[in-house]
């Protein structure tokens, strides 16, 4: 279950970060570390934090959006040093480590971690399942990034070493017939649901509201797999073909 996990760090402005992060991974086992639009890297200050880690950084994937890193992910999480406008499912990383830890072996897990200066942005935050929070002194909430990884990723390795079982069924149940829709085909389904509803004059592009983070986080609240995306999509298709004159 660890190596599917992926920590992605999104627009991480200090090298030495990065290598905090990765040192902190592959001391709870992690290995796979995703890059997103990275301010300065490879560089040195990466390498000097990593301490034996550097072979992280080495595989470490780079790549300049969340959808290139999120693409193929069944589970998004994200994490947040702070409450934000609308509600997320919010689990601190035990409850986090008991929902990843039960997923069938292939599912691949994305965390994601935000900028140093200013976390994870609402359209980052409105692509996830869950949120995670680390329940600190609420005060002086928000943790370096690399002590934020290693609480996270501490939690996850128990969960595996201890855990075997404490660990609950998954939470839609036993054994699962379809594989999880990934990120791509979610996001896809999303922009078709926009789409339709603008179509058929729901969703007013000028005045959006919150309607589309309040049905993403409807819609992410069930998991959906491959072929319930399908059937969504399909109806969509239905409808907008209907509205054509
Ligand atoms: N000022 C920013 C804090 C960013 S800290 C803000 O208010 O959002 C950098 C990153 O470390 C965060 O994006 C998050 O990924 C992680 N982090 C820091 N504190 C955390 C906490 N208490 N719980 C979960 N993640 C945290």
């Amino acid at each position: 279950m660890l190596e599917n996990i992926c920590i992605v760090l999104v627009n991480t402005t200090h090298p030495g970060n990065i290598g905090g992060v990765a040192r902190a991974m592959k001391n709870m086992g992690l290995s796979d570390l995703c890059l997103v639009a990275p301010k300065l890297f490879p560089h040195e200050d990466a390498v000097a934090r990593a301490s034996r880690a550097d072979d992280l950084l080495d595989n470490a994937l780079v790549v300049e959006t969340l959808d290139e890193a999120l693409a193929d992910c069944h589970l998004v999480v994200g994490t947040s040093a702070r409450s934000r406008t609308i509600p997320w499912p919010l689990v601190n990383p035990r409850e986090l480590s008991a929902i990843v830890a039960p997923l069938p072996a292939d599912t691949k897990v994305a965390i994601l971690f935000g900028r140093e200066d200013r976390g994870l942005t609402n359209d980052e935050l409105q692509r996830c399942h869950h949120h995670v929070h680390i329940p600190v002194n609420e005060d002086f909430s928000s943790l370096n990034i690399a002590a934020a990884v290693q609480v996270i990723t501490y939690e996850l390795r128990m969960a595996v070493v201890e855990g075997q079982d404490s660990v609950d069924k998954p939470q839609w149940g036993t054994d699962w017939d379809v594989e999880l829709a990934d990120n791509r085909e979610l996001e896809l389904m999303f922009e078709h649901l926009e789409q339709t509803l603008i179509d058929v004059e729901f969703l007013d592009p000028d005045k959006p509201r919150n309607l589309m983070p309040r049905l993403r986080r409807l819609l992410l609240r069930s998991v959906p797999d491959k072929v319930e995306v399908n059937v969504l999509r399909g109806m969509l298709t239905a409808i907008q073909k209907k509205q054509q004159p």
